[in-house]
């Protein structure tokens, strides 16, 4: 069959065999998939957004009101908005310079002033992989251990990333994955909680499905949630296994092509692997330009889109959101520093070669 047949094929199949409601073969068959990709002994839970997932690793990890969950800032506010959900208040920490991700100095200073503060570490912290490169995960682990905080990765972008050979999403207490549509692979809307044992994920199965005590009749003991994937979703999500490492090559392909096309030429850098250990999917390709260039890179953006290409801001780190003006953070200027300066490029399978030769010539007229 054709790679891009697979969809179909299981779309079908939910049809046929009556399976359109949540539930069934495909749900089943795309977690297990998501299993042995991940590996380490994972169980992994299909759920419909990796917003849903982020809030149901909170839940399972009895995060609620009076509860403080580090986030970090540098990220999109899907990260942070399920710590609100349960009531509970982020602390926001900002990044290193060479992953982008939680800068663990910062997040140990500001573990230790909330105990200062409060007599206690916060409960958990939501880790990012943003635009798919891993963190900087032993001294972020290390600390998390040493303080006992639980560690949620929000791997949604760094799907088929890895750090030291080990795939993104396997190193916290639960890691996350999603699948809307622009994401590494997708289920047209989805997203997938990797739980650390069979315990976590029947706990995780109970809160997505209603929280179903196993009674005769309905009981209910705890809050649910609606979050379970639809059997029809988990069909395309079936489908979309079988190229996702096609996928994660042409984001990798599309990065190194950027970079050649780009290279000697001066003030522009790129949001690469600090060193051997890491090794990012490159889910989107983004750029940094000097201070020292004539251009900004919002005159670059604008540009671009007078030929038709979308190249967009980095995510506006959630520090300087009106939405998290009130709660704790701990800065040091780097992600304000990447926001002013940062563009991402059109990346993914729907990018061809010649794209990015127009893209890279564009940018060469303008900056060169
Ligand atoms: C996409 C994304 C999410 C949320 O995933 P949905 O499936 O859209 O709910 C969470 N965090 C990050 C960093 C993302 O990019």
């Amino acid at each position: 069959m054709s790679e891009e047949g697979w969809e179909q094929k299981y779309i079908q199949e939910a049809f046929d065999t009556n399976w359109v409601t949540p539930l069934g073969p495909n749900v089943t068959a795309f977690e297990t998939m998501l299993e042995s990709f991940v590996g380490e002994g994972k169980r992994v839970v299909a759920l419909s957004s990796g917003t849903a997932a982020i809030h149901l690793a909170l839940v399972s990890l009895g995060v609620g009101q009076g509860d403080e969950v580090i986030c970090q800032s540098f990220t999109f506010v899907a990260s942070c908005n399920p710590i609100l959900y349960q009531g509970a208040t982020p602390i926001l920490v900002d990044s290193e310079k060479d992953s982008w991700n939680m800068d663990p100095d910062l997040l140990e200073e500001a573990i230790r002033d909330r105990i200062a503060k409060r007599g206690r570490a916060p409960k958990a912290m939501v880790l990012v992989c943003l635009y798919g490169m891993p963190a900087q995960y032993d001294r972020i682990l290390g600390i998390a251990r040493r303080y006992g905080v639980a560690v949620v990765e929000d791997a949604s972008e760094a799907m088929g990333s890895r750090y030291k050979g080990r795939q993104c999403g396997s190193f916290g207490d639960f890691g996350v994955f999603s699948f809307n549509g622009n994401k590494m692979i997708t289920t047209s809307g989805g997203g997938a909680l990797i739980c650390p044992d069979d315990q976590t994920y029947e706990k995780a199965l109970f809160y997505a499905t209603q929280a179903r005590e196993p009674f005769p009749y309905y009981q209910h003991e705890e809050v649910g949630y609606n979050y379970r994937m639809s059997n029809v979703c988990a069909g395309i999500g079936r489908g979309q296994m079988h190229v996702l490492q096609s996928h994660i090559d042409r984001h990798r392909a599309i990065k190194r092509a950027y970079e050649t096309g780009l290279s000697g030429l001066k003030g522009i850098s790129f949001h690469g692997n600090p060193n051997h250990l890491f090794d990012s999917n490159f889910w989107l390709t983004a750029i940094v330009l000097s201070p020292e260039l004539t251009v900004e890179c919002d005159d670059v953006r604008l540009s671009l889109d007078q030929i038709g290409v979308e190249a967009r801001h980095l995510w506006k780190p959630l520090h300087l959101q009106p939405l998290f003006k009130e709660v704790p953070m701990y800065l040091n200027g780097v992600s304000d520093d990447l926001f002013a300066r940062g563009l991402c490029l059109p990346s993914g399978p729907m990018v061809s070669d010649e794209d990015v030769r127009m893209i890279v010539e564009h940018i060469r007229s303008i900056v060169g």
